[in-house]
């Protein structure tokens, strides 16, 4: 592994996907403490480490795109998936991985996969590409929650419809439930989709420990769902950015950040199995209702 500093963000990387009204409001926090909504402050440094946040993740996809690197984690904070357009939310400034998606767009990419995990949807993410059939951003998250977006039936507009994909779930799920998720739903779109870049927003907020959220996932399952994420990249031989969202339990993010990047280093991984029959059955078979119109190869 070799490690980059972070480089900043310049206004045109930006721009893409915010408005300068916005960029404006984030730059004035630089120095003091402004709250921006009751989840959303930047104190006196947010500015400077959201430049970077934002900057790493188009430095990786530059990077990943000259064949300098294969794969990339960016291990950024502020995160990014809340912030809208016009607007910060959720703990997030600028969205990073939009930022990073809009830079391979503008570099002539004519599809980009978003695979979002963390535990809440990313509704900036979604709302800056509902219309764009480039970029297909797929999300799963515990719903209903937080930010109250993410339904199955939000599958985009115009002519990004079915380029958005959400697979709304119960709390509560672990390993084995995200594992037949992504397995029997995620892996055969993405394959389907044939992405020549594929951006990760790698929340580790489905932690079984984590103090927001209700889902049950370890180090494994993660594991499990970058492997997806993997093998999605390898049958298009794109490359992959994985980029760090949420995750409130620091032992759970360091924990899993390891086992992430381990697999990403070409470490072992064995597949997780899952029960064949149970309660996943209806969540599944309704995903592949919703979706089979769009994503025939859900079908299985
Ligand atoms: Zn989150």
């Amino acid at each position: 592994m070799r490690l980059v500093a972070p480089r900043e963000a310049t206004d045109e990387e930006l721009r893409r996907v915010h408005t300068g009204a916005h960029l404006a409001r984030v730059a004035a926090t630089g120095g003091r403490t402004v709250r921006f909504d009751p989840d959303t402050q930047a104190g006196p440094r947010s500015y400077a480490a959201a430049l970077k946040a934002a900057g790493a993740v188009v430095d990786a996809v530059e990077r990943v795109l000259a064949g300098e690197a294969d794969r990339a984690f960016c291990a950024v904070r502020p995160p990014g998936h809340h912030a809208e357009a016009d607007r910060g939310m959720g703990f997030c400034l600028f969205n990073n991985v939009a930022v990073g998606a809009a830079h391979a767009l503008a570099r002539g990419l004519e599809r980009v996969m978003v695979v979002d995990w963390d535990v809440h949807h990313g509704n900036g993410t979604q709302h800056m590409f509902y219309d764009d059939r480039r970029l297909l951003y797929l999300s799963s998250h515990e719903f209903p929650f937080y930010p109250g977006t993410g339904a199955l039936d939000e599958m985009g507009e115009g002519e990004g419809r079915g380029f958005t994909v959400n697979l709304p779930m119960p709390a509560g799920l672990g390993d084995a439930e995200y594992a037949r998720v992504y397995r029997q739903v995620v892996e055969p779109i993405g394959r389907a989709f044939d992405p020549q870049l594929v951006l990760v927003s790698v929340g580790f907020d489905p932690y079984v420990a984590d103090p927001l959220a209700g889902m049950r996932v370890t180090e494994r399952g993660f594991a499990e769902l970058a492997a997806v994420c993997l093998s999605i990249a390898g049958a298009s031989a794109s490359p992959a950015v994985f980029v760090l969202e949420g995750g409130y339990d620091l032992e759970g993010i360091a924990r899993s950040s390891a086992a992430v990047a381990g697999l990403l280093l070409g470490g072992e991984h064995e597949p997780l199995s899952w029960p064949a029959t149970g309660p996943m059955d209806v969540l599944v078979e309704a995903y592949r209702q919703a979706l089979a119109p769009y994503w025939p190869a859900v079908r299985g």
